[in-house]
């Protein structure tokens, strides 16, 4: 079973996926947590390449096609061995995720990225996509008291970004809903993690 988290800045999918791991872990079944980008090594040298803020001569496209390289090396060398081997992978972050960033925020349309993630992913589609909704006015709020270090970013400008990566999400969930269940990520962070462990034990009951 394959499993994506995504969803804006600040909905606490990484918080979430700490809390929930202990839990899960004695299920059934064997449960791989991973990340992108990243997740294996030379995809994790590409994330610090892609966030490195030092890195200015990096546009759009290139960012585009540098998440879609470091997708592929993760998929190749960890999430399709995992999964043939009949384990359960949770990722933080996959596809939607650029058609989110890339194509909504970004504006590189969707077309493009769609087209994208299907050549590097040979069309591999998470079973379930975990979108943890927020809102922009609460996640900036999160993101100002807990990243200390990224309040010198440009506030106005990431509010922009921030809603327009909301709203593709909104749009991507809304037009595949079987491959979706929304959470409401606006609420504590521990009703969030119950929500989400409760969505994950019905599915792995069954
Ligand atoms: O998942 P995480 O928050 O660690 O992602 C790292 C950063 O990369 C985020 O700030 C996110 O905004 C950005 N990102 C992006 N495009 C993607 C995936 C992540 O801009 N396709
Ligand atoms: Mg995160």
């Amino acid at each position: 079973i394959f499993i994506s988290l995504e969803g804006p800045d600040g909905a606490g999918k990484t918080s979430v996926l700490q809390a929930i791991l202990p839990e899960i872990q004695n299920m059934k079944r064997e449960i791989v947590a991973t990340r992108e980008p990243g997740g294996v090594r030379v995809a994790e040298e590409i994330r610090q390449v892609i966030l490195n803020p030092k890195n200015t001569e990096i546009d759009s496209k290139t960012e585009l096609m540098l998440f879609a390289a470091a997708r592929r090396l993760h998929m190749q060398e960890k999430i399709l061995p995992a999964l043939a081997a009949g384990k359960v992978v949770i990722v933080d972050r996959f596809i939607d995720s650029s058609v989110a960033y890339q194509g909504y925020g970004r504006e590189l349309g969707v077309e493009v990225v769609d087209w994208l993630n299907n050549f590097a992913t040979d069309g591999l589609k998470p079973d379930l996509t975990l979108y943890f909704d927020v809102d922009t006015d609460v996640a900036l709020e999160r993101i100002m008291n807990n990243r200390a270090d990224e309040i010198n970013r440009l506030d106005l400008e990431r509010a922009e970004m921030h809603r327009k990566v909301r709203q593709g999400y909104l749009e991507i969930v809304a037009k595949s809903p079987e491959r979706f269940v929304k959470i409401d990520a606006s609420q504590p962070l521990n009703q969030v993690i119950s929500d989400t462990l409760s969505v994950l034990k019905n599915r792995f009951s069954n």
